[in-house]
């Protein structure tokens, strides 16, 4: 990985258009914010891959990855025709209704059928569907304790706690930290409840990715001479429910969604 020694070496790669699809008003000011590390190199869409590469941004996930991850879902989906949703439903406190189980995701419906057939009034992706089948074939129905955790205090967490802070709580720190606001609004826009300044947080909101997982997520601003930081608790009782790589997917989907967000609308 090369080392960024300032920010004309990175404004030097850029197309010079100005065209703000990074949330940047210049390439310029693009070229700081990378080189301050508070916007990753791969904002920019116009870089090629190996030039993201070189200076350490992860590109887009790899096909392969992806792929993985759609052939699980077929995989799990091809167990739900031997559950009883009726009862899964009633352990998970569920509704089924018309042979179909229906949860709550970000507060809107999310249904599977009998035969694991999928439908929602969100956008279903692997990231998504992933956690959702794992929750209705093995979570336990177990309410929320209302203590708070870290991911690295999850069963299965601590050997995926540095994967779990670059891939997920680093993207949403370098959102929070660009458009505060627009996170705030964000997380209002999942069904995101605004807690009571968690561990004395500046932005404290709890999110319900499925009915008996909320995650919080907390934000300190920087002060003077102290950096900004950003952290997701997990209730204590989360991994009696899901599992540790449905936990770190539906973070990561949750990071990349707000990065998406904030990239299309944050300069507006
Ligand atoms: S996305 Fe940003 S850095 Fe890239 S060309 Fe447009 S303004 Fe410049």
């Amino acid at each position: 990985m090369s080392r960024i020694n300032n920010p004309m070496e990175i404004f030097k790669l850029l197309n010079g258009s100005n065209c703000r699809e990074c949330g940047e008003k210049t390439c310029l000011a693009f070229a700081v914010a990378v080189f301050k590390d508070k916007k990753p190199i791969r904002a920019c869409p116009h870089l090629p891959a190996e030039v993201i590469a070189r200076y350490g941004g992860e590109t887009e996930k790899p096909d392969t990855i992806d792929e993985n991850k759609a052939k699980a879902v077929e995989a799990l989906k091809q167990k739900i025709p031997s559950i009883d949703l009726a009862e899964t439903a009633r352990r998970l406190g569920a509704l089924f209704s018309n042979n179909q189980l229906t949860i709550k995701v970000f507060g809107k419906n999310f249904s599977v059928d009998a035969t694991g057939a999928l439908s929602s009034d969100i956008h279903i992706n692997a990231w998504v569907a992933f956690p959702v089948l794992n929750y209705i074939l093995s979570g336990s129905g177990t309410a929320p304790s209302g203590n708070w955790i870290t991911f690295r205090e999850l069963s299965g967490g601590p050997p995926r706690y540095a994967h779990f802070q670059q891939r997920c709580e680093k993207p949403l720190k370098q959102v929070a930290d660009t458009y505060t606001d627009l996170f705030r609004d964000m997380l209002e826009i999942f069904d995101g409840k605004q807690n009571s300044g968690h561990l004395d947080s500046d932005v404290s909101i709890v999110l319900h990715p499925l009915p008996l997982f909320p995650i919080q997520i907390c934000y300190w601003r920087p002060e003077e001479g102290i950096e900004s930081s950003l952290h997701i608790y997990f209730d204590s009782t989360s991994d009696q429910n899901l599992d540790i790589e449905s936990i770190y997917t539906m973070c990561e989907g949750v990071a990349t969604m707000f990065e998406k967000i904030s990239l299309r609308h944050g300069a507006k």
